[in-house]
């Protein structure tokens, strides 16, 4: 058997990753866990760059059909007032979004196993083999795990730097009859340094969620930062605001870890490589974009899927969405304390500059390759 790729996970990473190597003639299965209509507990919210990916990807006019178009995004200081940016966005249940992509991998000649958790991976000389819970193997050439933050399979491989999470969070469902228009963030001294989210979705419903570092509240506690957040919206919505349902808790490995992220015949992408960015918790784009990284890698190799053969995977995601995490990294590091975040406030909203200098970096037209410096020398042309 040759050039069969075994790829454990059908969310964006694994699928990214099965959509390119599709285009370039591989064998490829996808293994998930669970049926096809899976609900991933997220904010639902599709940023430009998530939609650059979804272009490349060749899905985005399909996902625009079903998705709610949102034309700005607005962050509320600490003292509750809006600043706005004009930046499209998308909203759309995770369920559709992530069946549209498994949908185009099957349309390329993929397969997608359901219901089908891979509990082993064996990694041999010449061969890969994976077993299912009921004991069922699968013989491959290389294995992609694009499981999300559940990593357990990477560690029982001896990827031991992937983290056990660094986020926790929690979202659920209101009826939209407060005519939420934009992607609402709030940060508030009521739960600082931690931050809510308002989001409306296709079919009249709002994503309303709360999100904090791991040291702040643990996932058992989550609950009572999604309290405090809800009193908020209550104190300003009133009797107009509906009850959450739904609600659901997950965590999230954000920060890009990149030194150990594959061995031979083996590759880590999405958040087993803790591609989420910090601060905004934003997933998706950078899952898609370590599956097509993963993909490339194999591309190149020219079928030494040794370490040796897959070693231009590092750079690809080191130059990919390194800068970008470095960006958000001093965002989180400045807004998660009360000067910093009272100091890029007061800079937003009274630097027309410092606001499109932040919708350029949004939009993936400000060129990051060079982090703050490159951003700082885009922002003298603004
Ligand atoms: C509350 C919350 C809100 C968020 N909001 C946003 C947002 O608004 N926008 C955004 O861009 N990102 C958001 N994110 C982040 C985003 O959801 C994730 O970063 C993204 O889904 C990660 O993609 P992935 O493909 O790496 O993993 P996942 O989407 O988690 O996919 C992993 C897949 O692997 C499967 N799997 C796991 N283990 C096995 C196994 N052993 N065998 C077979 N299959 C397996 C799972 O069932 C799953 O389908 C949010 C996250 C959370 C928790």
């Amino acid at each position: 058997m040759e050039n069969k790729i075994l790829i454990i996970g059908g969310g964006p990473a694994g699928s990214s990753a099965g959509i390119f190597l599709k285009k370039n003639g591989f064998d490829v299965t996808i293994f998930e866990k669970c049926d096809e209509h899976r609900v991933k507990v997220c904010g639902e919210g599709l940023t430009p760059e998530a939609c650059n990916m979804l272009e490349k990807i060749g899905v985005l006019e399909k996902i625009k059909e079903v998705s709610h178009e949102v034309s700005s995004i607005t962050l509320f200081d600490l003292n509750a007032q809006p600043i706005f940016f004009n930046n499209k966005c998308y909203t759309l249940k995770r369920s559709v979004l992530d069946k549209i992509l498994r949908d185009e991998f099957v349309n390329l000649g993929g397969s997608v196993l359901y219901k089908t958790p891979i509990k082993k991976i064996n990694v041999f000389e010449g061969r890969v083999v994976l077993e299912d819970l009921k004991g069922q193997k699968y013989d491959g050439d290389v294995v992609i795990l694009a499981t999300g933050a559940e990593n357990s399979l990477a560690k029982s491989l001896g990827f031991n730097s992937v983290q056990t999470y660094s986020m926790a969070l929690m979202r659920g469902y209101i009826k939209n009859t407060i005519d939420c228009k934009s992607l609402d963030f709030y940060y508030h001294d009521s739960y600082f340094p931690n931050g809510g989210w308002v989001f409306p979705l296709p079919g009249g419903i709002l994503n309303v969620g709360v999100g904090c570092d791991r040291d702040s509240y643990a996932i058992e506690n989550v609950d009572k930062l999604m309290d405090k957040f809800l009193k908020l919206l209550r104190d300003k919505y009133g009797e107009s605001l509906g009850e959450l349902y739904s609600s659901e808790k997950w965590i999230i490995n954000s920060g890009l870890n990149t030194s150990n992220i594959f061995s031979d015949r083996v590759l880590l992408c999405g958040e087993n490589i803790s591609s989420a960015y910090n601060f905004s918790g934003e997933g998706v784009a950078p899952s898609l974009k370590t599956g097509f990284y993963a993909a490339s890698a194999i591309i190149d190799s020219n079928g030494d899927y040794s370490s040796v053969g897959f070693s231009s995977y590092k750079e690809k995601v080191e130059k990919g969405i390194g800068p970008t995490h470095k960006i958000y990294n001093t965002m989180y590091r400045m807004l998660t304390k009360k000067i910093g975040s009272k100091i890029v406030c007061w800079f937003l909203r009274h630097s027309k500059k410092a606001k499109k200098l932040v919708e350029g970096v949004i939009n993936e037209e400000v060129p990051l390759k060079h982090g703050f410096i490159s951003a700082i020398w885009y922002s003298r042309k603004l």
